[in-house]
């Protein structure tokens, strides 16, 4: 933690152990990631991502000379029952291929003997939430997976918005630290939280407002200016009484988007709102990849045309200002990119920040819609952080509290408490 805090230069309210901390040597570990990705209708893995970014993390452990690590996951959401297509399989044969070495996956999570750790150096136990016990954050649950380990482990980010047995009541039943994931999720996006380099500039799109409020509201305070696309722009002119045709807007979103914009304008002089919204959209006659198709400026969409893209005009005008940033973070597609027709905007944004990222600034693309554009468009190495939580990296800038990383601050806390106390008692 102290390596985490001189990183961010700043201290971090956040106490907790990391890997550094830890000797691995003949120990079993138990790991919690994230390996919830994506697979085909044959079962493919369709995106290894989150797997991938495990490696750095397991390697390490595995380098420390650990007898065993025993990793745990969750994949789709069979709901407290054993659904066949949620087996971890697949993940199980593509982690193999990543490790290069054998990977043996247990035949479910609790109540199993473990494999031998001379034969089976590295175990995954198969899908956590077989078992309802997992999603209710069962404590006779998460002591029997405890059972199997000497530490644990969080790296799993994208799960640690969640207070499940695996990830929060687990934690106190082993000396538990993060990973290097979690850190390194938590480093960069700490810094742009508590401490980011100005200006500091956030770009939000997606669909819905009312879903995002709390992220307005926070990053209004911390950002110097928030760049509006997607469908949430139509929500915010509605707001101010324009037309928007058959745009999408978040009808409960209205309301909320008239009060930020009020906020925004009165947290800077009258004529410089933090807030900035499109100028001009690429607007289609239905929500079609052939669709006709026309470039208008906002006030111009007319009944039966509807905003699917952020215009040329928006683009450039984004483009310069964030030519001065220092710090961009990056929230939901500005248009319906998963069609090529509409996906300009948010390629064009991705491609510049690509480029300022390699000028220095830090850029950090939250996970979800706007990690899988980026992968989408192959730019997902490019940027200073990719993460691979959306909803817990939403949280995460929302200011709240992710209760897997209260935990492992609990058991350090808890841990240093004991230590104090013994050394209190030999005293005497
Ligand atoms: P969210 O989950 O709120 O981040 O929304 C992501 C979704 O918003 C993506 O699937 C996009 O296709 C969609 N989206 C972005 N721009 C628009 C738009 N102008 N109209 C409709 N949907 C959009």
């Amino acid at each position: 933690m102290a390596e985490l805090n001189s990183k961010l230069n700043l201290k971090l309210s956040l106490n907790f152990l990391t890997l550094k901390d830890f000797d691995f040597k003949n120990k079993k570990v138990l790991v919690r990631v994230d390996f919830n990705v994506p697979l085909d209708e044959n079962l493919n893995v369709t995106n290894d991502k989150r797997i991938k970014e495990s490696l750095s993390t397991l390697t390490y452990v595995l380098e420390q000379g650990a007898k065993q690590v025993i990793l745990m996951s969750h994949l789709g959401r069979p709901d407290g029952r054993i659904v066949e297509k949620y087996r971890l399989t697949p993940v199980a044969k593509r982690l193999e291929q990543l490790l290069r070495q054998k990977v043996a996956l247990t035949e479910d999570c609790i109540d199993i003997k473990l494999p031998d750790a001379k034969n089976s150096r590295v175990v995954l136990l198969e899908n956590l939430r077989f078992h309802p016990e997992e999603e209710k954050n069962d404590e006779a649950f998460a002591k029997k997976l405890a059972s199997y380990a000497d530490v644990y482990v969080n790296d799993g980010f994208g799960v640690s918005h969640r207070a499940h047995a695996s990830v929060h009541a687990i934690t106190r039943f082993l000396p538990s630290c993060a990973g290097f994931l979690v850190e390194k999720e938590l480093t960069v996006m700490g810094k742009a939280m508590i401490n980011p380099d100005k200006p500091f500039i956030a770009i939000l799109g997606g669909a819905k407002v009312a879903d995002k409020i709390k992220l307005i509201d926070n990053l209004l305070a911390k950002c110097d200016k928030i760049l509006i696309g997607g469908a949430m722009a139509y929500t915010f002119y509605r707001a101010q009484g324009f037309s928007t045709g058959a745009s999408k807007v978040d009808e409960d979103g209205i309301e909320v988007a008239s009060d930020l914009l009020k906020k925004s304008g009165k947290l800077v002089s009258k004529d410089a709102n933090k807030i900035i919204l499109p100028v001009d959209n690429v607007v289609a006659d239905k929500f079609d990849e052939n669709a006709n198709t026309d470039t208008v400026a906002i006030k111009d969409i007319d009944s039966g045309w509807m905003g699917m893209d952020i215009g040329p005009l928006t683009i450039d005008k984004y483009k310069e200002i964030l030519k001065t940033s220092k710090t961009v973070l990056w929230n939901g597609p500005l248009g319906v990119f998963e069609m090529k027709k509409f996906s300009r905007g948010t390629e064009e944004i991705a491609k510049y920040l690509a480029q300022l990222t390699g000028k220095g600034v830090t850029t950090i693309i939250g996970g979800g819609d706007s990690a899988a554009a980026v992968e989408k468009f192959g730019l997902s190495s490019k940027f200073t952080h990719v993460s691979t939580g959306g909803g817990a990296s939403l949280e995460f800038f929302e200011g709240k509290e992710l209760p897997g990383i209260k935990a492992l601050e609990d058991s350090y806390n808890k841990s240093i408490t004991k230590k104090n106390s013994g050394k209190k008692k030999k005293k005497k």
